[in-house]
């Protein structure tokens, strides 16, 4: 029996998502570049999949570029602005609690010289819009916070930041990784004030090595490599159609249950702080409000690699902190208030719609037979 817990980390390629890309694999091989018809067939799969990423994205199709997956949208949309927009304009704002892809574009920036401003939360974790608006001046030429952060579940207050900033500096571009907020939370670039933002394929039920990002027009992209005329000239490279073609299908049928996956996994979030908080040394690092998909707690006296091999003995999947840092400490549970020697003993648990009230109580007891166990043998 497995009981996956790891949604945030990654997620099963859907039903639709498979079906649709072994069509492709078998049958479409053709190069949407190629002038015959067989490359025109692969051309429409690939327009038809924009398509349904725009229908989700809330965007024209036009808006969609597609890429390897959120870590080169994010260094695309980042550098890629700096690029275009910064010759002149050099200072450039971010949050410290980004996704690593995120901070090391800006790392990136910061070595060629670009002023790079970190903007940390405040006491409630959230970081606060007008210590953000404030860091932004004229030299400003792009700011970028993320909408739900992946190893708390945190809601940044993107539309209000991005709103407020572009009042005070209209020309700053504003970028937003909504990674871990797409087809979760209901949003819009539009609606977030967003010219340009991230989604990644893996974490919606299509595979990995796939994303997009969203380029509102008119924003100037200068692309990280040179090449072919595909995605505008700004991302060259053949298309991966099968990626793009299962990217398309899980998106579309995703997007009919956003609501009711939120309300199903709310439900067993809620589950699972009642269940936790039935068990001694337990601190809840998520917020209230946060995304309905996230639940960071720590274990007092466990730390999190300890745990977290317990419970993948016993078939049963979650994170420390998060995946990406494979076990290395990111630093963004501190950015959160969470105190050190918390963060050490953190989980993260996260949802998909496919789980159950059991696999959460399973979860809940396997975390009591830890603490016996473990803690005793300390
Ligand atoms: N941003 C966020 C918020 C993420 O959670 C992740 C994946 N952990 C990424 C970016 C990177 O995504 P990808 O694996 O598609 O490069």
């Amino acid at each position: 029996m497995m009981i996956y817990l790891d949604s945030a980390a990654t997620t099963r390629p859907g039903e639709a998502c498979v079906s649709a890309m072994t069509e492709m694999l078998r049958e479409q091989y053709g190069n949407p570049s190629s002038l015959h018809s067989f490359g025109l067939a692969a051309e429409t799969l690939v327009t038809n999949a924009r398509k349904q990423l725009a229908a989700a994205l809330g965007c024209e199709a036009g808006s969609v570029m597609f890429t390897s997956g959120a870590t080169e949208s994010n260094h695309l949309a980042v550098l890629g602005t700096a690029h275009a927009y910064g010759k002149r304009k050099r200072r450039v704002v971010t949050s410290t609690v980004e996704h690593a892809s995120v901070r090391g574009a800006f790392d990136l920036l910061e070595a060629e010289g670009y002023e790079v401003v970190r903007v940390a939360p405040g006491a409630d974790g959230i970081p606060d819009a007008a210590a953000f608006a404030a860091a932004v001046n004229e030299n400003t030429c792009l700011i970028s916070m993320m909408l739900v952060n992946n190893e708390t579940g945190h809601i940044l207050p993107v539309q209000k930041v991005f709103a407020q900033v572009k009042r005070e500096h209209p020309d700053v571009i504003t970028h937003c990784d909504a990674v871990q907020g797409f087809l979760k939370i209901p949003f819009t670039p539009q609606k977030l004030n967003a010219d340009l933002l991230t989604v990644s394929g893996h974490k919606v039920h299509a595979c990995k090595g796939i994303g997009a990002l969203y380029h509102k027009k008119g924003v100037r992209l200068t692309g990280l490599m040179k090449g072919g005329e595909q995605e505008g000239g700004i991302r060259p490279g053949t298309e991966s159609v099968p990626l793009i073609v299962g990217f398309g299908a899980a998106v579309s049928d995703l997007s009919k249950t956003v609501a009711g996956r939120a309300e199903h996994v709310s439900g067993l979030r809620s589950e699972c702080i009642r269940q936790l908080s039935a068990l001694d040394g337990i601190t809840v690092n998520s917020p209230a409000g946060g995304s309905p998909y996230i639940l960071s707690f720590s274990v007092k006296g466990l730390r999190s690699e300890t745990m977290l091999h317990f419970l993948s003995d016993r078939g049963i999947y979650v994170s420390s902190g998060s995946a990406c840092s494979k076990g290395k400490q990111s630093g963004v549970l501190e950015q959160f208030g969470i105190r050190p020697d918390l963060a050490d003993s953190t989980l993260r648990v996260s949802f998909c719609a496919e789980n159950t009230a059991e696999e959460i109580t399973a979860l809940c007891a396997a975390l009591q037979d830890a603490q016996q166990q473990l803690v005793h043998k300390r």
